[in-house]
């Protein structure tokens, strides 16, 4: 790492470092961390406060939480509650973890009309007009009365009071995503009003006008009021669209807040992935903002270039560079930027592991970052690591995700580290899965990790070294670690097959590392997802792009079903329809023959024959192990070579994401060993019990 061998900003970025006045705060600089879900809030306060507070040690001038709710009639999952005094005290915890680095805390409040589901508090769902609710849930949101919007606006301010007692110094005013109810009375196909809140754009905008002010009102001396909102929904004349009464809405309202922050809607449009946009592609939709309002603009696009930040900055177009992603994969990249150690950043690939895991509801993951979700509870800094604490020499082999963390971060403690990777490249899967469509960016795991290295004396590095069982003896490193990585099944054994398929051993059935491996096909090709997240989605669509004729069969309703919490399911979907690859869903292949599969249906006993010249069998992953259990079974030997212990890390150990290789190294390089003990590996958070008579 080059830490303090640089002092100041590059004069370059400087502007990015100026101060920004947000009605009655200022901002120490232009860096705004957007609201994001963390899987955390209010079920893991201390991780939550403990997280955003990182984010503020690391230089973002501003850090917002996620979404919060004002009242039980808009109950979320996961997140964070203002419904009353109860939800003040962990709230403050963030608020003074923020604090504690010269941060403001922004919290945005609101209510999900019919995109709640109300699972806990049970209240009937509300809407500006009747209406199903958004979730496939039963019931029916009923149409708010004029003393249901009295109320809604009675319980917003009172939420503003309770947030700026728990010491929030900007309350965000939300009407994005098409989760705000402040949204759907915006939206014309959710508005059907014909009173003074429906109509006119001027009478669909009443109600945010309306909340705006009564924030303003309430806590404006003191906080900074912000409106979070998309200004396009990408869907045309049935939502917002930019050009015309997204600006519209705000040129309307362009002087009530202290800030926008604006974005393209729904959550799947503004935290598209890597694979389906570049970083800044939201910039054409918000463009027009600084021409309609004096107020500071924020917005977002995955920024991780200070070259394009102070662009935006300098052209214009944006005040303050809001970001969620980036922020997570590196909590520390406005600093890093500001110290003149632009090398260093941890640049987000957007592949939306972070937002799956928010969606699963517990804390999320990241990738880049291994440290996400357990700085509180295992301790786990994003930027410090504890000074090594034995004597240990270190061997990893394999430079893959794992090997290259793990090398990484004992080198950062000071370990004497070889690594040794047996091909011509780093990266290992990752740098083979970023050559697939659309995930080029994936190839930053290898790259930041290999450029952290080559600043480390302590660690060798060897490219084209395969390791036996003999040369990891003869290194005479005390510590091993194997991360050898995993291959692909090219039987068919998978989740919902759990047996090699029939046939599956003939010369025109391959796997997921044959097609990489540049495999030659032939038309017609079927490929066969039994794994349901990217791979065979992915594969499919290289293979039809090559020019063959694609079927995709698997045995879920839809293709790449588990990228639905990476938000991408439906842009999948869509994109191997444009190609013309055929899609045959709820199947699974029990038999290949020499021209053809035999797929049968899900729930009847019907089958199909689909012609195929190839066959791709997308099953499901096994440890490349031989090394491991070689070494293993040489332990008599260790001692005389000066070996205490042999670990398996990564995909060697379990084969998982990407992310789950990361964090294994990063895990290995803290504690050295990965084993399960009986005690429970982390802090756990308990809630307090009431007292027996509430
Ligand atoms: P992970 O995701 O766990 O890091 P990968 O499959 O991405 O696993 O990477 C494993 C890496 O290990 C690959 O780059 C592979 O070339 C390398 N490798 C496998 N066997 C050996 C070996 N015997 N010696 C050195 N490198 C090896
Ligand atoms: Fe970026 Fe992926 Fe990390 Fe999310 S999980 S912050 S998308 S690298």
């Amino acid at each position: 790492m080059s830490e303090s061998t640089q002092v100041g900003p590059d004069s370059r970025y400087e502007v990015l470092f100026e101060p920004v006045k947000i009605g009655p705060v200022t901002a120490r600089n232009r860096f705004y961390q957007v609201p994001h879900c963390n899987g955390m809030g209010r079920a893991y306060p201390s991780e939550m406060a403990t997280m955003r507070g990182n984010k503020a040690a690391g230089g973002w001038a501003v850090i917002c939480t996620e979404q919060c709710d004002i009242h039980p009639s808009s109950d979320t999952r996961r997140e964070i509650r203002l419904w009353d005094d109860q939800d003040i005290p962990y709230l403050q915890r963030m608020t003074d973890a923020v604090h504690a680095h010269g941060s403001l805390a922004g919290i945005e409040l609101v209510h999900m009309g019919h995109y709640g589901m109300n699972l806990y508090s049970r209240e009937p769902l509300m809407a500006p007009s009747g209406h199903p609710p958004e979730h496939v849930v039963p019931g029916f949101a009923r149409a708010m009365t004029k003393r249901d919007i009295r109320d809604l606006r009675t319980w917003h301010r009172n939420a503003a009071v309770r947030a700026k007692r728990a010491g929030f110094d900007i309350v965000v005013v939300y009407a994005g995503h098409n989760i705000a109810l402040a949204m759907h009375f915006l939206a014309r196909r959710y508005n059907r009003r014909t009173d003074e809140y429906g109509g006119s754009l001027e009478n669909r905008a009443r109600l945010l006008r309306e909340l705006i002010e009564d924030t303003k009102e309430a806590v404006g001396d003191s906080c900074g009021v912000a409106v979070r909102m998309a200004v396009d929904e990408l869907m045309g004349p049935r939502g917002l669209v930019s050009e015309e009464e997204g600006c519209d809405i705000v040129a309307m309202l362009a002087e009530l807040p202290d800030l926008w922050d604006v974005n393209c809607s729904d959550w799947k449009n503004d935290s598209i992935t890597s694979r389906f946009a570049e970083e800044g592609f939201q910039e054409p939709f918000i463009r027009f903002m600084k021409d309609v309002t004096t107020k500071p603009v924020v917005g977002v696009g995955r920024y991780t270039s200070p070259d394009r930040m102070a662009s935006l900055v300098r052209a214009g177009v944006l005040d303050m560079i809001g970001a969620a992603r980036p922020s997570i994969a590196d909590p520390y990249l406005p600093r890093k930027i500001e110290e003149g150690r632009v090398e260093d950043i941890r640049e987000c690939i957007g592949c939306n592991i972070c937002v799956a895991y928010a969606n699963h509801m517990v804390p999320m993951r990241c990738t880049q970052n291994p440290t996400v979700g357990e700085e509180w509870r295992r301790g786990w800094h994003p930027e410090h690591i504890p000074a090594k604490d034995t004597d240990d020499t270190v061997l990893v082999v394999g430079g893959g995700p794992a090997g290259l963390e793990a090398a990484r971060a004992l080198g950062q403690r000071g370990y004497e580290v070889t690594l040794a990777e047996a091909g011509e490249a780093w990266g290992g899967r990752a740098l083979r899965e970023s050559r697939l469509p659309g995930l080029a960016a994936w190839r930053r795991v290898a790259d930041y990790r290999v450029y952290q290295l080559q600043q480390m004396a302590n660690v060798n590095v060897y490219l084209q070294s395969p390791m036996t069982a003999d040369a990891v003896l003869e290194a005479g490193c005390s510590l091993v670690a194997v991360a050898t990585g995993a291959s692909w099944h090219g039987d068919g054994f998978g989740r919902t097959t759990c047996a090699p398929i029939p046939g599956a051993e003939q010369a025109h059935v391959v796997g997921p590392d044959e097609v990489m491996a540049g495999a030659s096909l032939t038309s017609p090709v079927v490929v066969f997802d039994d794994d349901e997240f990217y791979m065979g989605g992915v594969l499919a669509e290289q293979i039809r792009a090559a020019g063959h004729d694609v079927t995709l069969v698997t045995p879920g309703a839809v293709v790449s079903s588990w990228t639905d919490y990476t938000l991408e399911q439906s842009r999948i979907q869509k994109q191997l329809h444009k190609l013309g690859v055929q899609i045959v869903p709820l199947h699974t292949v029990v038999e290949v023959g020499a021209d053809h599969v035999r797929a049968v249906y899900e729930y009847a006993p019907e089958e199909k024959t689909i012609p195929a010249n190839s066959v791709v069998l997308v099953g499901a992953m096994q440890p490349v192990d031989e090394l491991y259990h070689g070494l293993v079974s040489r332990k008599p030997e260790w001692e005389a070579n000066g070996v205490r212990r042999v670990i398996r890390i990564g995909d060697c150990f379990a084969p998982g994401t990407i992310q789950s290789a990361v964090w294994s190294g990063h895990k290995f390089a803290r504690e050295l060993d990965l084993s399960m003990t009986d005690d429970v590996p982390f802090k756990r958070e308990s809630v307090a019990l009431a007292p027996h008579d509430q």
